[in-house]
C-alpha cells in the first residue's frame, strides 16, 4: 500500500482532522494509542501520523508528500521511522528486542528529521515483560521521540501503558471506503464492490482472490436472456464441497454457495450500474435488470436454490423480450 498524508487516509476524516491540529501546534502527545477493529487502517494511519511528524514542510500539521523526509517515508527507508516490529509477532516480542530496537534507539538523535517517531503495533499481545521494559522509555520520554502504539481494544493494553498514552479511536471503514481501498490496492472494481458489500468495518480478509466472479457469463444472462449453456457455465464456477476454513466456521455448502452468488449478484448490479449511463432504451433496460437482481437477491434470502436464482437472471429478460415481441 502506497503511503498518505494524514487527509488522504481513509474512512478516519475526524480523528484525522484532531491529529494534523495537534501536530500543527506541537502539542502532539510523547505517547499516542490508536484503537481500532483490525483491517480499519491502523498501521496505513500511524504511518502517515508518522510521514506529517516527520514531515520537513508540513502544512497545517499534515506532511508535505515531497520533501526529502516524505520521500524517505515512501520508500520505507527512513532513519527516524522505526516501524520493525510486525502486527503479527507482536505476541512474541521479546524484551532483548524492547530494549535494543525501542528503548536504546529512543536516545539516539534524529538523523534526517527534528524526530524520531516509534510505531508499536499490536501492544496489547506484547508480554507483560516487554511492556514493563517499553514502560522505562515510556515514563520520561526523550523530548524528539513519539511513540505510535496501536491495539485492537484499549482495554486489553497493560494498565501502566494505557495511563501513558493518550488514546485515540479509529472509525470501522464504510463499505463505500472499503471498496475504495481494494480497488487503489489493484482488485478489479466489480469484484471489489462485491467484496466490500460484505465487509463489516475492515478489509482484512478481503484481498485474497479466493474466488473468481463469472462476470461475463453473467452479464450475459441479464443482457441476453436465459440460454442453459450460459447458466451451466455459472454454475461450473460454485465450488462442490467445502473449504476447511469454510467447514471451521460450520457453513454448509448451500449456505456457502449462496453467500457466493450474493457476491456474484452484487458485482452483476455494480457492473449493470455502468449501463445507466447509456442513453434511453438501455438505460432504462439496465434499471429495470438491477431492480430485478435486487429481487433475487431478497429469493437468496429466502433460501432459495443457488441454481433457481442464476437462472432467474435470465429468465426475466426472455418473459420479457416475449412479452416485447408479442408472443
Ligand atoms: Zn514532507
Amino acid at each position: 500500500m502506497g503511503q498518505h498524508s494524514i487527509g488522504e487516509v481513509l474512512g478516519q476524516v475526524a480523528v484525522g482532522r484532531l491529529i494534523t491540529r495537534l501536530i500543527a501546534r506541537d502539542h502532539l502527545p510523547h505517547a499516542l494509542l490508536l484503537e481500532g477493529i483490525p483491517g480499519c487502517g491502523r498501521r496505513t494511519f500511524a504511518t502517515a501520523m508518522a510521514q506529517a511528524i516527520l514531515c520537513l514542510a508540513p502544512c497545517a500539521g499534515d506532511s508535505c508528500g515531497e520533501c526529502a523526509s516524505c520521500r524517505l517515508i515512501r520508500s520505507d527507508s527512513h532513519p527516524d521511522l522505526v516501524a520493525t516490529l510486525h502486527d503479527s509477532v507482536a505476541g512474541q516480542v521479546g524484551v532483548d528486542v524492547v530494549r535494543d530496537e525501542i528503548v536504546e534507539a529512543a536516545y539516539a538523535s534524529p538523523l534526517v528529521s527534528a524526530r524520531r517517531v516509534f510505531i508499536l503495533p499490536g501492544i496489547e499481545r506484547w508480554s507483560v515483560a516487554a511492556s514493563n521494559t517499553l514502560l522505562k522509555v515510556l515514563e520520561e520520554p526523550p523530548a524528539a521521540v513519539r511513540f505510535i502504539a496501536t491495539t485492537a481494544q484499549a482495554t486489553a493494553v497493560l494498565r501502566t501503558i494505557q495511563s501513558r498514552c493518550q488514546l485515540y479511536r479509529l472509525q470501522p471503514l464504510s463499505a463505500g471506503d472499503v471498496e475504495r481501498i481494494l480497488i487503489a490496492g489493484g482488485i478489479a472494481a466489480p469484484t471489489a464492490h462485491a467484496r466490500a458489500v460484505l465487509s463489516v468495518g475492515s478489509h482484512r480478509g478481503l484481498w485474497q482472490d479466493t474466488q473468481e466472479i463469472p462476470l461475463e457469463p453473467l452479464l450475459s444472462l441479464a443482457r441476453e436472456g436465459y440460454r442453459s449453456a450460459v447458466v451451466a457455465d455459472v454454475l461450473s464456477c460454485l465450488p462442490t464441497g467445502l473449504s476447511e476454513t469454510v467447514a471451521a466456521q460450520g457453513l454448509t455448502l448451500a449456505a456457502e454457495q449462496r453467500r457466493i452468488v450474493r457476491t456474484w449478484l452484487s458485482a452483476l448490479t455494480h457492473e449493470l450500474r455502468n449501463d445507466l449511463r447509456l442513453g434511453d432504451l438501455r438505460a432504462q433496460q439496465a434499471a429495470d435488470r438491477i431492480v430485478r437482481i435486487g429481487a433475487l437477491h431478497g429469493d437468496l434470502a429466502r433460501n432459495l436454490n443457488p441454481r433457481l436464482v442464476i437462472e432467474a437472471i435470465g429468465l426475466g429478460e426472455t418473459e420479457r423480450l416475449l412479452r416485447s415481441s408479442g408472443l
